[in-house]
């Protein structure tokens, strides 16, 4: 298939390498790279900042329609994430939010607020976005679904050295229990659970480093649109 405008769902657990494998791709193709974990992040600053229950849909929803929540692509080229005119690129990256985005998450509400925002970005531009659902839900007729996982151990060690690179010291078995605990919450939610579209290929990077990850993704885009 040769087209102008495509889109890429790149879907999968934490810790998969979903988002630094999109964003390497989305450089070498040129199009848009949309984290969607950044938007569910954001909610789940601002209920931590405020000592709100991400469990409660009520409570949640009473306080979603009047946030502003903004994506920005800066001279970086990255996504920041905006709440009420603040950058919060940084703090949605804290551990503690982590729990609060899954959370919040599940709530089918929040999901059907979030969703036009994520279509319109893939409708303007071609994209790569990554997140839990996109290939099932967010963009159903996706040219090319990817759905991405590892062991958990492997996904354990990953973002154990991540949080070490950032400068947040988290013993490596609290790292694995928390991941473990996100994805049963994310596989069993009712709404949009985490699971591989029908037509998606499945990427295990259990066994590959970085720059093989890329290679074995780019080869599944290159099947489907001629770049
Ligand atoms: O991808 P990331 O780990 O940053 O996402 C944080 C949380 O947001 C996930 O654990 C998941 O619960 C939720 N999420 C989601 N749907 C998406 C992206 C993220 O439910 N498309």
């Amino acid at each position: 298939m040769t087209k102008k405008q495509y889109s890429i769902a790149i879907d999968g657990p934490s810790g998969a390498g979903k988002s630094t494998l999109a964003k390497a791709i989305a450089k070498e193709l040129g199009i848009l790279y949309v984290d969607t974990g950044a938007i569910y992040r954001t909610i789940g600053y601002y209920l931590f900042c405020h000592k709100l229950d991400p469990k409660k849909e009520a409570e949640v929803m009473s306080v979603l329609p009047q946030l502003c929540i903004e994506m920005k692509y800066e001279p970086d080229g990255l996504q920041h994430m905006y709440l009420d005119g603040k950058n919060v690129t940084k703090e949605i990256r804290l551990p503690e939010v982590s729990m609060y985005a899954s959370d919040c998450s599940a709530h089918g509400r929040v999901r059907t607020f979030l969703l036009e925002m994520q279509r319109r970005l893939a409708r303007e531009q071609s994209v790569i976005m990554d997140g839990r659902d996109i290939g099932t839900v967010v963009l159903p007729d996706a040219d090319v679904k990817v759905f991405l996982t590892a062991s958990s151990e492997i996904r354990a060690q990953r973002r154990y050295q991540e949080l070490l690179d950032r400068g947040t010291n988290k013993a490596y078995e609290e790292v694995l229990a928390e991941l473990i605990e996100r994805d049963y919450n994310d596989t069993h939610r009712e709404v949009a659970p985490l699971r591989p579209a029908e037509d998606s290929v499945i990427v295990d990077t259990s066994a590959l480093d970085f720059e093989q990850s890329k290679q074995a993704v780019l080869s599944v885009i290159r099947e489907k649109v001629r770049l």
